[in-house]
């Protein structure tokens, strides 16, 4: 695409964005001092995990909601309310069920005065473009999901935006029809049959955006912020077997999930009682851990991230917490793309479940989060307490749906290592009456050294 980025050419501009959701200790820090540039003629694609602040920007972006610090300029300008250059579509399309397709396209050009003639007009135009011919007076309910949101894109385009902005829009449909609905959009952009000139993609799947993008802007989260830009020079169309395709591919996923060593500390943090950052453990389940550190000791141990992906599958959402998990315990390293098994990960992988409990009870001991829970159960009458308690504690530091994703986490981590227990009839912790838990966190560690 567009390959000479004169400032003429800025369409989006972000300074210093920063958003803030709520106020004083509870407040999110959605996204901190992001800055980028958008073109036009190019396809952009904003990467990163959930939670990242990847809707929160395109809000912004399109004028929905103004950001708490910095600025967003539109060709220049400050964009003041609603971006009228701009439409976003949506994982899932709210479609009106009582209008036929071509009402539900022809809605968003009555909102903006267009009169009934040329409404018709253009409506059957973008029907016939998005490959809906013949399903003009159909009603949403008789169409696909990939049929459905075929009718959101015609509708967006409807109003001729000259940013479309897309929030994961084949998220929620069947990996066929996201094929094809991503290989007709590709199609109508790069023939430039829309009038649109810049594309703005959310995604957190790393392929879908090496397939389509120009340039990736890679996130990562706590706080929502840029990692980095890849420039991704292939030319379209592209194919998923090309070595190319593969290498860039490759590339990215050595920027998503970064390089082990990072500071200790910061994959630490602080006990959730504790001033100072807590981290977040990984939403990953033990099954996916040991899934991953298993498929790797038979791989020889070291593999590259993007064939492990694709084996364990690709969503970034389910695979890259079980390879953050394995690195925060110590289980894999990572560098330059690759993962690779560390001594007590290979161990882990050839041993007893027995033995494998006892390496993970020992790993997570050192964790801040399990050092707080174990300690508050031994100092609790009968070693027991609700899971409420800790919750309350958690919500501090997190928002109260992350607060129960954490908990549910360390129980199914600390359950399977035996370092406390949960009672599900009661929902309370307790410690085993004759476990080694009984001693102290410290002694426990150094008294196996
Ligand atoms: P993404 O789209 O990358 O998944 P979001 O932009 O939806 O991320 O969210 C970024 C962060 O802001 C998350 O921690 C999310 O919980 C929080 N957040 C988003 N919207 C709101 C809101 N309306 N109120 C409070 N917190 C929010
Ligand atoms: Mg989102």
């Amino acid at each position: 695409m567009n390959t000479n980025n004169h400032n003429h050419n800025v369409l989006v501009e972000l300074k210093g964005i920063g958003k803030f959701y709520g106020r004083g200790q509870r407040q999110i820090r959605a996204v901190e001092n992001v800055n980028f540039k958008i073109h036009d003629g190019e396809f952009v694609a904003l990467l990163g995990p959930s939670g990242c602040g990847k809707s929160t920007l395109l809000r912004m972006i399109t004028g929905l909601m103004p950001p708490s610090a910095g600025e967003v300029l539109y060709r220049g300008e400050p964009l003041r309310g609603v971006n009228e250059h701009a439409t976003i579509v949506f994982q899932s399309f709210a479609l009106f069920p009582w209008l036929t397709v071509q009402a539900n396209v022809e809605v968003a050009l009555q909102a903006r005065g267009v009169a009934s003639d040329e409404r018709r007009a253009r409506a059957l135009k973008l029907i016939d473009l998005v490959g809906l011919d013949g399903f003009e007076s159909a009603y949403p309910r008789e169409l696909s999901g990939g049929m459905r949101q075929k009718v959101g894109f015609a509708r967006a385009l409807a109003v001729e935006p000259e940013l479309l902005c897309l929030d994961e829009p084949f998220s929620a449909l069947d990996v066929l029809s996201a094929e094809s609905l991503r290989g007709e959009l590709m199609e109508l952009w790069t023939s430039r049959a829309l009038p649109t000139r810049a594309i703005l993609l959310v995604s957190h799947n790393i392929e879908e955006a090496v397939m389509m993008a120009d340039r990736i802007i890679v996130m990562d989260k706590d706080p929502g912020r840029v990692v980095t830009e890849i420039q991704v020079a292939l030319p379209q169309p592209r194919h998923r077997k090309d070595l190319h395709f593969l290498a860039m591919v490759d590339r990215v996923y050595a920027s998503v999930a970064g390089e082990t060593p990072r500071e200790p500390t910061a994959l630490m943090g602080t006990a959730p009682d504790e001033p100072g950052k807590t981290e977040m453990l990984p939403h990953a389940p033990i099954n996916a851990i040991a899934g991953l550190v298993e498929y790797l000791a038979e791989e020889g141990k070291r593999a590259d991230l993007y064939f492990v992906g694709e084996k364990l599958g690709t969503e970034l959402d389910e695979f890259l917490p079980a390879v953050e998990a394995t690195e925060l315990l110590g289980m894999a390293t990572l560098q330059g793309g690759d993962i690779e098994l560390t001594p007590l990960g290979e161990t882990f992988a050839a041993t007893t479940i027995l033995a494998r409990k006892e390496i993970f009870a020992q790993r997570i001991r050192s964790l801040p989060i399990f050092q707080w829970i174990v300690d508050e159960l031994q100092h609790a009458p009968e070693h027991r307490l609700p899971q409420e308690f800790f919750l309350k504690v958690l919500e501090s530091d997190f928002t109260s749906e992350e607060a129960e994703r954490q908990l549910d986490i360390a129980i199914n981590w600390g359950r399977y290592a035996e370092v406390f227990e949960f009672d599900d009839d009661r929902d309370e912790l307790y410690l085993p009456a004759n476990g080694l838990t009984l001693v102290g966190v410290g002694d426990t560690i150094s008294s196996r050294k």
